[in-house]
């Protein structure tokens, strides 16, 4: 199917980045990939957030059906102030020392999730910690998102984009500062487990134009590759502005819908726009 000559590399229908319930997704692995093959989903990258423990199960799902399936994941870093994710695709899921870059973040994740829990406390909002558990299928791995379905579930907030507006970002009561991995460490453990590193939706980042290009200088430097041009996160005119900087920088292009569930995620695995025809998709090096 993928070898096939007569349709271009860039038209394959590729997913390089979502989430299951071993981070903060709603779907099991093996759903993830049943949901992605049901979309029409041609490569998948499952690519939980410091956690690769998904990764096994997605694989033998995917082969079963005879879905092209890369190992990912989506690191936390600490850059300019911002968190900032780097996705690392085609890794070696158990190469040690990415391995063991991932399980200092999950345990700095661990004491970050009981700060929160603290915080929230103080405005009122009692056993947060405890809430967000219960959403939490990885114990180990507790996302700012679980605490939102915690306070979605208990009538506080509507829903989860307005808990994370009143409560979750920065200036807010229950958001705590935290560092994550340094933007070099968390390329060098991609590259250390032969995967390339990604950024994930640029848009996103509130960076000043130079600490942005500051970004993507270090990234580079650090042997950084491609960036997500299409995301689900982006509107068409980031789409346009990231593919620019895609083609300036020289790096390999991305679509990524970043899909969390149905509930909570603007676009559905595969559902994404397609690349701009002239960018060199990333997948050209995973298939
Ligand atoms: P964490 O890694 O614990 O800081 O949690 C970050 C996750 O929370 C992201 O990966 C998203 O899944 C979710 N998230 C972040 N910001 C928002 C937002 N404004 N609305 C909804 N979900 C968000
Ligand atoms: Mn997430
Ligand atoms: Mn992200
Ligand atoms: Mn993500």
């Amino acid at each position: 199917m993928l070898s096939s000559s007569a349709r271009a590399l860039s038209a394959i229908n590729a997913d390089l980045h979502c989430h299951s319930t071993v981070s903060d997704g709603w779907l099991a692995p093996e759903a993830v990939v049943l949901r992605a093959l049901a979309n029409g989903v041609e490569l998948l990258a499952l690519t939980d957030h410091d956690e690769v423990g998904g990764i096994d199960a997605a694989a033998r799902v995917a082969a079963v059906h005879g879905l092209r399936f890369v190992a990912g994941v989506e690191i936390s870093v600490s850059f300019a102030g911002e968190t900032i994710h780097i996705v690392g695709l085609g890794i070696d899921h158990r190469d040690p020392t990415l391995v063991a870059g991932l399980e200092q973040l999950r345990a700095g994740r661990d004491a970050r999730a009981r700060r929160i829990g603290e915080a929230l406390e103080r405005v009122g909002i009692v056993d947060a910690l405890a809430g967000a558990h219960r959403f939490a299928r990885n114990p180990a791995l507790v996302s700012r998102a679980h605490f939102a379905r915690h306070l979605v579930a208990s009538g506080v907030m509507p829903d989860v984009r307005t808990v994370f507006d009143h409560y979750l970002v920065r200036g807010k009561p229950g958001y705590v500062e935290h560092a994550w991995a340094a933007l070099e460490d968390a390329v060098g453990w991609i590259r250390a487990a032969g995967g390339i590193a990604v950024v994930a939706h640029p848009a996103r980042y509130r960076l000043s134009t130079a600490d942005l290009g500051l970004l993507f200088d270090r990234f580079i430097a650090a042997g950084g590759e491609a960036v997500e041009v299409v995301s689900g996160a982006h509107t068409e005119d980031e789409m346009r502005r990231f593919a620019s900087l895609a083609r300036q920088r020289g790096l390999l292009a991305s679509r990524a819908s970043d899909f969390h569930g149905e509930k909570e995620s603007p676009v559905d695995l595969g559902r994404c726009n397609p690349l701009p025809a002239d960018l060199e998709p990333v997948w050209s090096r995973l298939v």
